[in-house]
C-alpha cells in the first residue's frame, strides 16, 4: 500500500467552486467595494448569525481579531491577561501588543485546552481578562472559566481561530465569552483567499468601540474620537467567505467523519494517544493531533511514505525567545510541555478520503510498531 497523502489540500477544496469564486470576485471589482463596504457588511451579518452572536466585525486577520477586543476593553500597560502556553504565538502576541503581559496556565491533558483549575494561582490584582483557546477545533471548558471570570470581574475573549462552528453545551463558539476572535487564514476551517479575521460579540458598546478601532478610531467620516489602526477586512475576502460560510457545516461534518475513522483505528494502537472527545462539546477538527513517544522516528517514517504531517506547536509560547524575559523555565507547565514534545498533526481536511485515512493509519502503525535500531 503506497499512497501519498498531503497534510492539507486547498486545491481540492477550491476546485469544485472555482467559477463561483471568480464570479464573486468580478462582482467586487465591478462595484469597487474593495476595503470594507457592502460585501463585508453582508458577511458580518451572516457570520454573526452563524455564531449566534449579535454582532460580527470583519478585520484583517485573526491576530487583529484578538487584539482589538482587548484594546476596546481598555486593557493595556500594567495589566495581565491569562491564556495558555500551547497555542499559536498570536494569542500571546495580541496581549503583548496592547502593552499588557500574558500570564500562562497549564492545559488539561483530556482536551489540550485551558485547565480551569489553574486560574486561581494565575490571578493577581492586575488580571483583567482571560483568553481561552479552542485549540484544534474543540471548545475549552468554558463554564468554569466564565464562572471564575464573573467572580473576579474579568472579561473573557475566546480565541476561536481554529473552531468555527464548534459547540459547547449546545452553543456556538463566538457566543460564549464577552467577545471572540476568528481567523480566516487560508488553511483554517473557514479560510479566505488571503488574510482575514472577524470578532463576534453581543455587547453593543464593545462592538461600537471595535468598529471604531478597526477604522482609525473614526466615529464618523473625518472625526477621529480615538487612536485606532487600519484593521479593515477586504471586500474580495468577504465575498469569498460568504460562499464558503454556506458550506462550512458540511465541511465540518466531513472532518468529523474522517476523525471518527482515525479514532477507531488508533483505539487499537497503544503507542498512539488520539484526541479525546467530550459529550458536552462538538469538535470541528481543524487539526487532528495524535501523541507518540518517539516523534522524530514517526515523522521520519511518515515522510518516507509520502504522508504529510506537521506539529502544532513544537515550542510552547512561554519557551519562545520573545518571552524569555518572563523567566518561565522548562517544567513550569508540564502538561503543555509534554504534549508539545509528543504531538504530530495528521492530514485533515474535508476532501480527505477514507482510503487516504487508511493509508495514514497504516503508515503510523508501521512506524510506531517498528523497534528503533539503536
Ligand atoms: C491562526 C491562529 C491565530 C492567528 O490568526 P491569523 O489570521 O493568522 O492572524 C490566532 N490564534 C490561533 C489559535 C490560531 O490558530
Amino acid at each position: 500500500m503506497s499512497m501519498k497523502v498531503p497534510y492539507l489540500d486547498l486545491g481540492a477544496h477550491h476546485a469544485p467552486h472555482r467559477a463561483e469564486y471568480l464570479r464573486a470576485i468580478e462582482e467586487v471589482i465591478d462595484r469597487g467595494a474593495f476595503a470594507g463596504g457592502v460585501y463585508v457588511e453582508e458577511f458580518e451579518k451572516q457570520f454573526a448569525d452563524y455564531c449566534e452572536a449579535d454582532f460580527a466585525i470583519g478585520v484583517g486577520s485573526g491576530t487583529e481579531a484578538l487584539w482589538l477586543p482587548l484594546l476596546a476593553m481598555g486593557i493595556g500597560l500594567g495589566d495581565e491577561v491569562i491564556t495558555v502556553p500551547n497555542s499559536f504565538f498570536a494569542t500571546a502576541e495580541a496581549i503583548s501588543y496592547t502593552g499588557a503581559t500574558p500570564v500562562f496556565v497549564d492545559i488539561e491533558e483530556s482536551s489540550y485546552n485551558m485547565d480551569p483549575a489553574g486560574l486561581e494561582a494565575a490571578l493577581t490584582p492586575r488580571t483583567k481578562a482571560i483568553i481561552p483557546v479552542h485549540l484544534f477545533g474543540q471548545p475549552a471548558d468554558m463554564e468554569p472559566i466564565l464562572d471564575f471570570a464573573r467572580r473576579h470581574g474579568l472579561r473573557v475573549v475566546e480565541d476561536a481561530a481554529q473552531a468555527h462552528g464548534a459547540e459547547y453545551r449546545g452553543r456556538r463558539t463566538g457566543s460564549l465569552g464577552d467577545a471572540a476572535g476568528f481567523s480566516f487564514y487560508p488553511g483554517k476551517n473557514l479560510g479566505a483567499f488571503g488574510e482575514g479575521g472577524a470578532i463576534t460579540t453581543s455587547d453593543p458598546e464593545l462592538a461600537q468601540r471595535m468598529r471604531m478601532l478597526r477604522d482609525h478610531g473614526q466615529d464618523q467620516k473625518h472625526s477621529h474620537a480615538m487612536v485606532g489602526w487600519n484593521c479593515r477586512m477586504d471586500g474580495i475576502q468577504a465575498a469569498v467567505l460568504q460562499i464558503k460560510l454556506a458550506r462550512l457545516d458540511g465541511c465540518n461534518d466531513l472532518r468529523r467523519q474522517r476523525a471518527a475513522e482515525y479514532d477507531r483505528a488508533f483505539r487499537e494502537m497503544e503507542e498512539v494517544v488520539a484526541p479525546a472527545g467530550h459529550e458536552d462539546r462538538s469538535h470541528v477538527y481543524h487539526i487532528y493531533p495524535i501523541r507518540v513517544r518517539q516523534r522524530d522516528r514517526v515523522m521520519g517514517g511518515l515522510a518516507e511514505r509520502g504522508i504529510g504531517c506537521a506539529i502544532h506547536y513544537p515550542v510552547p509560547i512561554h519557551r519562545q525567545g520573545a518571552y524569555e524575559h518572563l523567566g518561565l523555565e522548562e517544567g513550569t507547565f508540564p502538561v503543555a510541555e509534554r504534549c508539545a514534545r509528543e504531538f504530530v498533526s495528521l492530514p485533515m481536511f474535508p476532501e480527505l478520503r477514507s482510503e487516504q485515512v487508511d493509508a495514514v493509519v497504516g503508515a503510523v502503525r508501521e512506524t510506531v510498531q517498528t523497534q528503533p535500531v539503536s
